[in-house]
């Protein structure tokens, strides 16, 4: 398995730091607001990358935070006048949601940065212990950059170009800096806002602390994989590196892994522009597999241009899955034989050749656009080579391979058959038939199946209504 490495700039065979194990950490979005498609990609990506890793056998410890404490939550529980834990639990709470709906698996861990403090505290004393952080006159605590000797290696920037670029940049509040180049690890509180005790001032972090603290405390110094967007590289990711490599003294992440942007009309999305869609509108009009196969149609080092076209060509694409497997499912309530015939078991041992093609893009730093191709020639295959006369072996094996290649992409493509509604009333109307024979069994036994498929009753004075859940 290849992975292309942010840090060495090509693509490097993965091996993990301990064997059939994968520490690996994605940085979260800042919750105060709900997230955009944009911030939806690198979930569905790392998600992805995860759901393969664990194809292939790895444990995959996988850790992603929420960034809970930062300006713009604190901005927004101002304006309405509430605690920033109230603003970041509604969105924490919200973006789950949206996790849910993209079908993007739970973290094994997802820390808070503001239940991370203490750890926070302790790697900023080792720094300032071993000289790789200062504190200046008024309690703020900044990261001594030209101490750590790495400075730039994944970003591959050199240190003095940065300098010469930052000077320029230095803002006002920040003139207590030994070097331009020295970024906050602590800052003093301001009125109103959340604060917590330190050794040098009663404050708040800095943003990157936040990541080294977390991504050791759950996954240790040394880590297989980090990964983020690409504007996290710099200076986020390489910030990180500069905390944990001079705190711990060990290499930090093994494999870099960036993702490219999703753009609107080819600029970068993003709230501060406003050019941005919530994942909220766009489920208002597709279905969430559907914008899950959008992100996985293109390689996710490539920018991703959204666009309704390309969203209808990927509800088209989805579908074409989609009925393939029900298609297999009416053909199995119908088979003509139970095992395999010989000719099905040579037809089956070709189908297996899509899951080595689909193997073999994903192997390739996860070319999610090869492996949807592999899965059409696979439903291409099942579409031309199965028929009222198949066997149920043989059009399992088909559908178990469709089902699980889909699953690897984090593609639900076995729809839960909905009842229609012609189908509930007529239980609805023999519930009441029951009920009139005093058979009160059978009148809860079909209140109890409606409800297992989401259909809830309701006896009103003009008669028994009913809803979806
Ligand atoms: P933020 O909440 O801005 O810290 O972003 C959370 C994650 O979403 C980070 O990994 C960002 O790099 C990523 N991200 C933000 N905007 C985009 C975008 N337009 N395309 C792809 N990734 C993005
Ligand atoms: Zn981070």
């Amino acid at each position: 398995m290849k992975i292309y490495n942010t840090l060495s700039k090509r693509k490097e065979e993965f091996e993990p730091l301990e064997e059939g194990k994968v520490k690996m950490y994605v940085c979260g979005p800042t919750v105060y607001n709900l997230i955009h498609i944009g911030n939806a990609r690198p979930m569905i990506v790392f998600d992805t990358v995860r759901r393969y890793m664990e194809h292939k056998g790895y444990e995959v410890n996988f850790v992603s935070n929420f960034t809970d404490v930062d300006d713009k939550i604190i901005k927004k529980a101002i304006e309405e006048g509430v605690e920033a834990s109230v603003i970041s639990e509604r969105y924490i709470a919200e973006c789950k949601k949206d996790m849910q709906a993209l079908n993007v698996k739970e973290a094994t861990t997802h820390p808070k940065a503001t239940q991370e403090i203490c750890g926070m505290l302790d790697m900023i004393g080792t720094l300032i212990e071993k000289g790789h952080a200062y504190v200046a006159e008024d309690g703020t605590v900044y990261y001594r950059t030209r101490s750590f000797k790495g400075y730039g290696k994944l970003s591959h920037k050199n240190i003095d170009d940065l300098q010469g670029g930052n000077r320029s940049l230095l803002v006002s509040g920040e003139d207590q800096k030994e070097d331009s180049l020295d970024f906050v690890l602590w800052k003093p509180k301001k009125d109103g806002e959340p604060y917590w005790e330190s050794p040098w001032c009663d404050g708040r972090p800095g943003w990157h602390i936040e990541c080294s603290v977390m991504s050791k405390r759950y996954l240790g110094d040394e880590i297989d994989i980090h990964a983020g967007g690409e504007d996290l590289i710099f200076p986020h990711h390489e910030n990180e590196i500069a905390q944990s490599e001079a705190a711990n003294g060990k290499p930090f992440a093994k494999y870099w892994m960036h993702n490219a942007f999703l753009n609107i009309d080819n600029r970068k999305m993003s709230k501060s522009a406003g050019n941005f869609f919530t994942v909220r509108d766009i489920l208002q009009k597709y279905d969430p597999q559907v914008l899950r196969f959008f992100m996985l149609s293109a390689h996710y080092r490539s920018p991703l241009n959204f666009s309704a076209e390309l969203m209808d060509a990927a509800g088209n694409g989805y579908e074409r899955i989609v009925t393939s497997v029900s298609n297999l499912n009416y053909l199995l309530e119908n088979a003509a034989s139970d095992t395999m015939s010989d000719e099905e078991k040579k037809l089956a041992e070709e189908a297996e050749g899509f899951i080595a093609k689909f193997d073999e893009a994903m192997d390739d730093d996860f070319n999610t656009a090869d492996a949807i191709a592999a899965i059409f020639d696979l439903v291409k295959f099942v579409n031309t080579n199965t028929d009222a006369g198949s066997s149920r072996e043989y059009l399992n094996f088909l559908k178990e391979e469709l089902v699980m290649l889909s699953d690897i992409c984090g593609l639900i493509v076995e729809k839960k058959q909905e009842m229609l509604d012609s189908d509930i009333e007529a239980l609805i109307k023999e519930r009441q038939a029951a009920r009139k024979e005093k058979n009160f069994q059978r009148a809860d036994e079909i209140r109890n199946e409606l409800l297992s498929k989401g259909i809830i009753l309701e006896d009103t004075r003009e008669g028994v209504k009913w809803k979806r859940a």
